[in-house]
């Protein structure tokens, strides 16, 4: 049994079942240093099981209808609200970040969620009537149906617990496919508690299950289900595609970024610094869709880098505090990150960059902090400009033109998100078009997540696939096409015998259709 203290112990209990033969899993606060739960290490024979229980009960679950579906998902979306203070507790608990980020960024996002695929999966799943314009198929009716996969493997990272990781289950489980849930290692404990709420909300056993457990749980899974939708870093990406590949297993990948801003000179200054400030500060800087460089044309740069600084140094560290209005900067949630972020700064010095402030790790706290950090007179020779850094820092650089900062915003290997603040806003969206990622915002950043009608996902290295909107949830059906004749002779035309005739016949029939194209 998984052994836990305080409030994750009823958690664990529901959803942690018999003991693991492989180990456990110390679950530790990052902002205190606590260990504050362990989890059973599932093994691969583990999740065979699990995989074996969820296709058992998952016809069960497509049979409710989206109706019944519905009635569970949205009694869960009340318990995420009736149930709020206990989730952010456990979601701070295991992430150390503050209050606020776990209350805007997960529940809201979560009871969002449920509403939402609640009252599209009927629509965006429904039976679509194709017309055609071939002739030779005309009069027969045309069908394209949704039918859930089956088992969805979803594997995901440490920064957002619910969000992230159990966000992606929701359409799934709206589409009527059963679930399995790998969170990250580090913070499986808030995906016990929403199995805890499924439970408690009528989701019949079995549809939904967790398997806590590292990186070999993971892999474990890929072969087991019948689509894999992952989240995390794109290095793991990669492991996970090639993996899948081995069973031909549909993938969706949301993976790394390293998000452009663009502030041109005729940009509204006070809410570009306060934008720049927030959106590269927000969960710690650990956002996939954090504002991780900064590019600002020449004509305001000294005045917009005196306003952001101000406004970083200001920012305090909420050391773990459970509590709304004490902390802006949550910490640091994976150890490893820590060395990261300062080999990114110390690059980045040695190479000829300034810290404005920050710049080290935070001293005489607690827990794991790096302090809010802001660098100038950085070029892309440096990591801090290149990688992923994936903390509290902001790396600014100054731009000729809105020219220059297009075309270093297109030089990474990655096009997860981006954003553009001007007051002209067409030009604004014109650049956005200019900009190679997924999704790009005028004057704001990483609010198009919170629209789910929108589609999100990365270009090149940041991913495959979308979450949100239409594709969001068809990714986890396996689409099916139906024709039926509605009047059948008894032959038609291409059946056998073939004859000199019939292909005479044949060709004037394509001549006619096909042949009147315009010639230069
Ligand atoms: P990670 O890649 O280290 O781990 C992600 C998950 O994969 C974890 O659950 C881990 O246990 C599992 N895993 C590890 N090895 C595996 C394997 N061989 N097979 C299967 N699963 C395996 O990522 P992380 O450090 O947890 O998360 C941070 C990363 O996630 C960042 O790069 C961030 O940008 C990215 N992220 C992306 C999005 C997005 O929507 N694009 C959202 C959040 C986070």
């Amino acid at each position: 049994m998984a052994k836990v203290k305080g409030d994750q112990a009823k958690a664990s209990a529901v959803n942690g079942s018999a003991a693991s033969d492989h180990g456990e899993i110390a679950v530790e606060n990052p902002a205190t240093g606590e260990i504050v739960a362990t989890v059973p290490d599932r093994t691969p024979a583990e999740v065979i099981e699990m995989v074996a229980r969820a296709r058992a009960a998952q016809p069960g679950w497509e049979a409710l209808g989206f109706d019944g579906r519905a009635r569970v998902l949205l009694r869960a979306q009340k318990w995420i609200v009736d149930n709020s203070a206990r989730i952010i507790e456990t979601i701070v608990s295991e992430t150390g970040k503050t209050y606020e980020d776990a209350q805007l960024a997960e529940i809201s996002y979560g009871a969002a969620s449920f509403g939402f695929w609640a009252k599209m999966a009927p629509k965006y799943l429904a039976d679509e009537k194709v017309k055609t314009s071939s002739l030779f198929v005309k009069g027969r009716k045309l069908i394209l149906r949704y039918a859930p996969v089956g088992v969805v493997g979803v594997i995901g990272p440490w920064n957002f617990p619910l969000t992230n990781s159990f966000g992606d289950c929701i359409p799934a489980l709206a589409a009527g496919n059963a679930v399995i849930l790998k969170p990250s290692e580090i913070t499986p404990l808030t995906s016990l508690l929403m199995a805890e709420m499924l439970t408690e909300c009528g989701c019949p056993k079995d549809v939904f299950q967790v398997a806590t457990g590292a990186g070999a749980t993971g892999a474990a899974l890929i072969g087991q289900v019948d689509f894999i939708m992952f989240t995390g870093s794109t290095r793991t990406g990669k492991k996970v595609m090639a993996k899948a590949a081995e069973t031909l297993t549909p993938v969706s990948l949301e993976l790394g970024g390293k998000d452009p801003m663009i502030v041109l000179a005729d940009a509204d200054l006070e809410r570009a610094a306060n934008a720049a400030t927030y959106y590269s500060m927000n969960n710690g800087g650990q956002v996939c869709i954090s504002v991780e460089r900064l590019y600002v044309e020449a004509p305001v740069y000294d005045e917009f880098v005196a306003k952001v600084t101000s406004k970083v140094r200001g920012l305090r560290q909420s050391e773990g505090a459970n509590r709304p209005g004490v902390g802006d900067v949550g910490a640091v949630i994976f150890p490893p990150q820590l060395d990261t972020i300062d080999a990114h700064v110390k690059d980045a010095v040695a190479k000829g960059a300034r810290v404005l402030t920050g710049g080290k790790q935070a001293e005489g706290v607690r827990g794991r902090f790096y302090e809010p950090t802001v660098l100038v007179d950085v070029d892309h020779s440096m990591d801090c400009m290149m990688e992923e850094t994936f903390g509290p820092t902001l790396p600014i650089m100054k731009v000729a033109d809105a020219d220059e900062a297009v075309r270093l915003a297109n030089d990474s290997p990655y096009g997860l998100a981006a954003s553009v603040y001007t007051k002209d806003t067409a030009r604004g969206e014109e650049i956005a078009r200019r900009i190679e990622a997924g999704a790009v915002c005028v004057n704001d950043a990483q609010l198009n997540y919170a629209a789910l009608e929108l589609p999100m996902g990365g270009w090149k290295a940041s991913g495959l696939g979308t979450r949100h909107g239409a594709g969001g949830i068809r990714k986890y059906t396996a689409s099916q096409s139906i024709m039926v004749p509605r009047i059948a002779p008894r032959k038609d035309l291409q059946h056998f015998p073939n004859s000199v005739r019939k292909s005479k016949t044949l060709g004037k029939l394509i001549s006619v259709l096909y042949g009147r194209g315009k010639r230069d």
